[in-house]
């Protein structure tokens, strides 16, 4: 099966970006069955043109800091969970050769490409993340480091916990004022399109935005946490510089 990638539509040749399934396996070294993790990355991510060794991966802990990260990172989180990059939930980059990956299962991973300086980006979003708006956190931080334009950026979303599954308490305490959804006297709520709004407000082409629309919980393809809890493996969502 050819790898997964949400940038793929808009015909960008300079960037290799692509999320795995479940049949490509865990691909976690700290979570669910870890035993064939390695051995699972370094056959999805050499589809990529990525050697798995110079993987960048974040201790990921549901906040909004996003990392610049270049060549001397290269490897942090590859080979063992204990020298990820600690305390952050994305990565910018503009160099090539520099592959930065999140780790999710349910959680919304947002693939971001400039084409213009060039420079990368690649987020994990969950509700807490989104919450605390990491769609502009990363904008931001690319336009701070590179000078990036927000109607310059192609964004691709991974798979996610979607609408139609995502329950969350009635008296969900949070920051959104769209984006939750009732049904049936129950409230559900929409990861994916509360970033397209973030996104949208910070500058970003709605053409500019694909959301293939696939989710964890619905569809047995991907690892979901909130059906498997500690058992879930998760997927990858890589992205490189050519
Ligand atoms: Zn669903």
């Amino acid at each position: 099966m050819q790898p997964y990638n949400p940038l793929e539509k808009f015909g960008l040749n300079s960037v290799s970006a692509a999320f795995s399934r479940r049949a490509d396996g865990n691909m976690s070294l700290s979570f669910g069955d870890t035993k064939g993790s390695l051995e699972n990355r370094e056959k999805f991510l050499s589809g990529l043109g990525i050697d798995y060794r110079n993987l960048i991966t974040a201790k990921q802990v549901h906040g909004r800091n996003v990392e610049y990260v270049i060549g001397k990172d290269k490897g942090r989180g590859a080979l063992d969970y204990g020298s990820s990059i600690t305390d952050t939930d994305g990565f910018i980059t503009d160099q090539p050769g520099v592959p930065l990956a999140i780790l999710t299962a349910d959680c919304l991973s947002i693939f971001i490409y400039d084409p213009k300086r060039p420079a990368i980006a690649i987020l994990h979003a969950g509700w807490r993340s989104t919450e605390q708006n990491i769609s502009q956190a990363g904008i931001s931080r690319m336009r701070e480091k590179f000078g990036s334009q927000a109607e310059d950026l192609f964004i691709g979303f991974g798979p996610s916990i979607r609408s139609c599954c995502l329950e969350v308490e009635k008296d969900f305490k949070s920051n959104f004022d769209f984006g939750l959804v009732k049904r049936q006297g129950r409230v559900f709520m929409d990861l994916a399109l509360i970033n397209q709004r973030q996104l949208s407000d910070c500058g970003v082409k709605k053409e500019n935005i694909f959301d293939p629309a696939l989710c964890t919980f619905s569809d047995d393809d991907f690892f979901s946490f909130r059906k498997e809890a500690q058992a879930a493996g998760r997927l990858i969502s890589a992205i490189m510089l050519k």
